[in-house]
């Protein structure tokens, strides 16, 4: 299974992950709320494809966001990718 990381603001595409399974504690996304899942990640089985939302590091410093400024749980995401 791919992983693939698009920012949110500029579309591009941070990076991809080639993974056995999705380890949700791992990757952040048990601290979503299944509305925040909903909308943040995209699963096509048929590709056998995640699409995750987040955002790149230039559109993080251009909007200014710091962790206790960002919403939709998107700094968990962030976090659990970069570590
Ligand atoms: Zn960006």
């Amino acid at each position: 299974m791919k992983i693939f990381y698009h920012c949110e603001y500029c579309g591009e595409l941070i990076d991809t992950l080639e993974v056995e399974a999705v380890d949700e504690v791992k990757f952040g996304f048990d601290c979503l709320t299944d509305q925040e899942r909903q909308d943040i990640i995209k699963t096509d089985i048929a590709q056998n494809a995640i699409y995750v939302k987040a955002l790149c590091d230039s559109c993080i410093t251009a909007i200014g966001l710091d962790d206790d400024t960002v919403a939709l749980g998107m700094s968990a995401i962030n976090k659990g990718y970069i570590h």
